[in-house]
């Protein structure tokens, strides 16, 4: 008789359970086990993201709130952003992959469905029935020692060139990646960043190999500001110490910058950004927002012509994030700024909610 690897794994495991906002418990769970096609990993470490945090304090959307249903199928093991080991391989699912056991392995923070008009048209990241890791009952995170990959997930290697305790950034970085893709930065542009938090640091990186003249960064700690120039920014600029429509006018022949990319989450970001964006700008929606932000649209039509430009998750955006990290191009021992073991996960989250002295938080099952 053979006994496959699945075997060779405990039968229960640590888990963060989320059973519904500031509800998060430690529990004892089932290891999930490799069916037809699907891959499970040992968690080597698991980010947490502002979403997480958004989650926790139970932000509309996430949780049902009026008209608006909720997203997330609690319980559920948190945790989209992650990198493990590979222990267990479903059948066929060595082949599909491409994964061996003891590979390196992340896998894309959502697992599309395949069949619905935006997966047929390969808009996978927009999947209408598409579940994201650590919010969805089939979809369970990777706060967790084990994980599950299910046969649907979109699945990437991880080469030796990249530091494992680096790897859990490749999912904000991919996110990053793609918003500055959307950005459109052309040679010679002046660029504003707003909010140089996990996520504005990777746009730094990624926006600096668009080649703009001129990379702006805006945040109101001033901390954040310093690693942002590290990260490549040419000039930093806090808004509550100075005006910063003003500052960036000056800095762009009076016209204003060409490109603005919003990942602050701060409604007044997005006010400023309107007002400090030249004629026929591009203005990119990436930040999360807590209330309906208002804003004068006539500036979007009447008064510039502007491209406003969403943008979600990282598509594509993977293999690029990967060979970044492999390359050096961020300062990643300054970017994640904690790393906790599993049980003491309430901290970390008071440490990310708190946003002060931590960037990215990460845990280790
Ligand atoms: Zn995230
Ligand atoms: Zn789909």
């Amino acid at each position: 008789m053979t006994h496959s690897p699945q075997d060779a794994l405990p039968k229960t495991m640590q888990a963060v359970v989320c059973h519904g906002p500031e509800d998060y418990r430690l529990e004892e769970r089932d290891v999930p086990s490799a069916g037809p096609g699907e891959v499970v990993v040992k968690v080597h470490s698991a980010g947490i993201c502002a979403s997480d945090i958004a989650c926790y304090v139970g932000t509309p959307g996430y949780w049902p709130a009026g008209k608006i249903p909720g997203y997330v199928q609690p319980p559920v093991v948190p945790g989209h952003e992650f990198v493990g080991k590979v222990v267990a391989l479903g059948e066929g699912a060595a082949e599909k992959t491409g994964l061996a056991l003891g590979d390196t392995a992340i896998s894309e923070q959502i697992v599309p469905c395949w069949d619905c008009r935006f997966c047929r048209r390969g808009q996978y990241w927009m999947c209408a029935n598409g579940d994201t890791y650590g919010f969805r009952k089939a979809t369970q995170g990777a706060m967790a020692t084990y994980m599950k990959f299910p046969a649907n997930a979109i699945n990437h290697r991880i080469p030796d060139s990249v530091p494992i305790d680096h790897a859990v950034y490749i999912e904000p970085l991919a996110c990053a990646i793609h918003a500055v893709q959307r950005g459109e930065i052309e040679l010679d542009d002046v660029v504003v960043i707003a909010g140089a938090g996990p996520i504005g640091m990777g746009m730094i990186a990624a926006a600096k190999l668009r080649g703009p003249r001129l990379l702006i960064v805006t945040d109101v700690n001033d901390a954040r500001l310093a690693l942002a120039k590290e990260a490549g920014a040419d000039v930093v600029l806090n808004p509550s110490k100075i005006d910063v429509v003003d500052e960036v006018r000056k800095l762009s022949e009076g016209y204003g910058c060409d490109v603005f990319i919003e990942a602050s989450g701060h409604p007044s970001a997005i006010e400023q950004g309107l007002e400090m964006i030249r004629n026929l700008g591009t203005l990119v929606v990436f930040g999360v927002f807590k209330q309906p932000v208002t804003v004068d649209w006539s500036i979007i039509g009447d008064r510039k012509e502007l491209n406003i430009h969403g943008s979600h998750l990282g598509p594509h955006c993977y293999p690029i994030a990967i060979d970044m990290l492999a390359k050096g191009y961020l300062p990643m021992d300054r970017i994640v700024t904690h790393s906790l073991e599993l049980k003491d996960f309430q901290h970390g989250i008071d440490l990310a909610k708190a946003g002060q002295s931590a960037l990215k938080v990460a845990l280790r099952p």
